[in-house]
């Protein structure tokens, strides 16, 4: 089962986008990150139909709790754009946030609740930024975790602990944020001491570290890897980072761990606010790149699509 924003599937087809950002809209992103600050619902549908007139299926976007987050708008994208969408749960790195905010004063039960209410119960439509929470029909389906540096800080530690509790009484996956693309070893060693098994833990960005000995390393620990400089790396044709990255994992046997996105938090990146390539190119180009380097329609059709739709699917929990 994958629990999208309007309903939970068995299966979906064409193909998975693992990382997206498709409303990032808070009062601190507008004022510190205006070329992230994505609000526009039009916008929305206009690049997300381009996407599913390219290939696209499913989309997760990986904006979790209290930082720019919207449900309700995500579910009208879905609905009128006609691709699926995941939303998360969880918390993303401090600078979403800044030091004052609620969600650095409270525990880890605390913060497991609020988790775990997303993903079973509905997402609050104002995206637990009030003392008031009124909770949508549109339930989350992923848990986010971000760290900074090679080992986890005190509150990275905290948001492990709850995304690791929330994921194991809900069996939903977790996706976390490696800054940089490192990191991704002491968090899957962690979430795993957590009772998280890795197959169910998507590592993001990994490809930005551009090391190929460390991707290896984490795909060895049964974790999913998510591959999403391919855009940016475009220019570089088959040399960019992400189809390296590709490539080496394939060829050391690892073609069921691998996953892509866009990472699109970028307005520069979107087609519909007159930036280059659209984030329709994941769908349309990197299927070619990746045949023009020798891989197969099978091994196309993993990292586009089937690895993909296992890495979203909720594990049965006791
Ligand atoms: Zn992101």
């Amino acid at each position: 089962m994958i629990r999208t924003l309007l309903g939970d599937v068995e299966g979906f087809d064409g193909v998975a986008y693992l990382h997206e950002h498709l409303i990032l809209d808070s009062p601190l992103i507008a004022d510190r990150f205006p070329h992230i600050h994505l609000h526009d619902v039009e916008a929305a549908v206009a690049e997300v139909t381009a996407c599913r007139q390219a290939g696209a299926g499913l989309m997760v976007d990986a904006m979790p709790i209290s930082a720019g987050r919207d449900a309700v708008r995500l579910a009208e994208i879905s609905r009128r754009a006609g691709v699926a969408i995941v939303a998360a749960t969880g918390l993303h790195h401090d600078r979403y946030y800044g030091p004052r905010h609620w969600t650095n004063r409270v525990g880890v039960d605390r913060l497991t609740e609020l988790f775990i209410a997303d993903l079973l119960e509905g997402v609050d439509i104002h995206d637990y930024t009030g003392p008031v929470v009124e909770r949508s029909p549109h339930r989350a389906g992923i848990v986010k975790v971000a760290t900074s540096g090679e080992s986890p800080d005190a509150r990275d530690e905290r948001n492990l602990e709850a995304a690791a509790a929330a994921s194991r009484a809900t069996g939903a996956p977790v996706l976390t944020h490696c800054e940089d693309g490192r990191g991704g070893l002491a968090q899957i060693e962690r979430l795993r001491d957590l009772g998280v098994p890795a197959g169910a833990v998507i590592l993001s960005h990994v490809d930005k570290a551009d090391d190929p000995g460390y991707l290896r390393d984490l795909a060895a620990t049964g974790a999913v890897l998510e591959l999403d400089q391919s855009l940016r790396d475009r220019d570089a044709g088959l040399d960019s980072r992400t189809v390296r990255a590709i490539v080496g994992l394939v060829e050391a046997g690892f073609e069921e761990s691998i996953v892509v996105g866009t990472d699109g938090a970028r307005r520069s990146l979107w087609a519909s606010l007159g930036g280059e390539p659209g984030l329709a190119w994941l769908a349309a180009e990197l299927p070619r790149l990746l045949r023009r380097v020798g891989l197969d329609d099978r091994v196309v059709d993993l990292v586009m699509h089937g690895n993909g739709a296992r890495a979203l699917s909720w594990r049965p929990v006791a």
